[in-house]
């Protein structure tokens, strides 16, 4: 039984599919990776001792690495160790839990006061793992299959039904479930009928301390791109979900309405390859080639902060062109450079942008409507730069880790209470 009415004193995070050790931007790490090292570190900043449990993809990871003071990522064995696509995963839930449980029994009773799951995936295990231990399941699914394949792109992969109904069970057992927007709040009541009193929503953060404002000209003498040209970046997982495609077209349209000089354009798209469709390296670059502005166009590897940071500051906009989002890291980080954001008009982003103001939000994804909205964002930029330093400076993952311990302490309630009714 959870013995406590304040924060814990030891969480199990569990990442089943991706780790916070991995460089984000690419494969399965994203914005998810970035959101628990992020939390973590502050949790155990706090106090709270964490530990991520991951799977592990080589023989060469250490059973037990440290992210930071007080934060281990235990690498779990299960499965083969090589990367598995997500699509196995599911398959290997089973060895993945006796893992996690092995590793709580080789410790006193009572090591863990919570666990939190990260994705469906984790939250099959975290369902176990609260029965066994008797504390409380917190649950984050990052996305939604339901709200994913609502929003499909052109070639996508509809999200198995699998998916649905293990996020489903996982909503239905969780103590606690924390959303990224209320939006997504509302999904998980009105999609997946969650009680609206375990609901919370925890906005994303941004780390304010490395997405700083700065020189352009400098970020852009050190990237070594031009500095008199409009430049325009994608930053993130190269998947159709997330379209970079619609940015080639856009800049492909600018040109045909000869709204920027051929020679005064850069295009500059980072990140690495995931998912299905455009996750062929080579797609994006023959898209270039089709569209005539190969010359134009900058591909980067996924970059680690510092670097991005640069990347933000160098460019007029970014876009975000996704066909969906349940938050939006990158948008929020740009901002925090002061670079604004032309994002779609959709999900987290939303919340992440905003429209006018920090950025410029694009109903569809119309080559037309994006031209326009890139090039005013351009023009308007040093405007445009103010309201998004203003709107990025509302978001911190201070303020999240803060809100998750409040959550935590309010599922200790909630299962205290459910737990008090069953046994009288
Ligand atoms: N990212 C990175 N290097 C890259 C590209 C992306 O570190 O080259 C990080 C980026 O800083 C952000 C995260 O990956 O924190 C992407 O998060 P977002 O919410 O935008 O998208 P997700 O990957 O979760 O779909």
């Amino acid at each position: 039984m959870t013995r406590w009415l304040r924060p814990p004193r030891r969480v199990a995070l569990l990442s089943v599919h991706t780790s916070p050790l991995e460089q984000p931007g690419t494969g399965d790490a994203g914005g998810m990776n970035v959101y628990i090292a992020q939390t973590a570190t502050r949790m155990a900043e706090r106090g709270i001792e964490v530990e991520v449990f991951t799977r592990a993809t080589s023989s060469e990871l250490p059973p037990v690495a440290e992210l930071a003071p007080g934060v281990l990522v235990r690498h779990v064995h299960a499965g083969p160790y090589e990367p598995l696509d997500r699509s196995e995963l599911p398959a290997q839930l089973c060895a993945f839990t006796a893992g996690v449980l092995q590793t709580e029994a080789n410790n006193e009773p009572g090591f863990y006061d919570l666990v939190h799951s990260h994705y469906w995936l984790s939250g099959q295990v975290g369902w176990l793992a609260r029965d066994r231990w008797g504390v409380p399941l917190v649950h984050t699914a990052h996305t939604l299959a339901r709200v994913k394949n609502a929003a499909l792109a052109e070639g996508d992969t509809p999200e198995p039904r699998t998916r649905e109904i293990g996020e489903q069970q996982v909503v239905d057992q969780a103590d606690s479930l924390v959303a990224n927007t209320e939006m997504e709040a509302n999904d998980l009541i009105c999609q997946y009928d969650a009680d609206p009193a375990k609901v919370s929503t925890v906005s994303p953060g941004v780390d304010l301390r490395q997405f700083t404002p700065g020189s352009q000209r400098d970020a852009r003498a050190a990237l070594g791109l031009p500095r008199d040209a409009t430049i325009f970046a994608f930053v993130g997982r190269i998947q159709p979900l997330k379209a970079p495609d619609v940015l080639l077209h856009a800049a492909a349209e600018l040109l045909a309405q000869c709204r920027v000089d051929r020679s005064k354009l850069v295009v500059l798209i980072v990140g690495g390859p995931s998912g299905t469709g455009l996750e062929q390296p080579r797609a994006l670059q023959d898209l270039a080639v089709r569209l005539g502005i190969e010359d134009l166009v900058r591909f980067m590897p996924p970059l680690p902060g510092p670097a991005l940071a640069k990347v933000y500051r160098a460019a007029d906009a970014i876009a975000v062109p996704s066909h969906n989002e349940s938050f939006g890291l990158v948008a929020i980080e740009a901002q925090a450079c002061g670079t604004p954001v032309v994002a779609t008009d959709v999900g987290g982003l939303r919340v992440a942008v905003n429209d006018g103001v920090s950025g410029l939000l694009v109903p569809g994804h119309s080559s037309v409507d994006w031209a326009h909205a890139l090039a005013r964002s351009a023009e308007s930029r040093e405007k445009l730069s103010v309201g998004a330093r203003n709107h990025a400076r509302a978001f911190s993952w201070d303020h999240t880790t803060d809100e998750l311990i409040g959550a935590y302490m309010q599922a200790a309630v909630t299962f205290r209470k459910e737990r008090s009714e069953v046994a009288s």
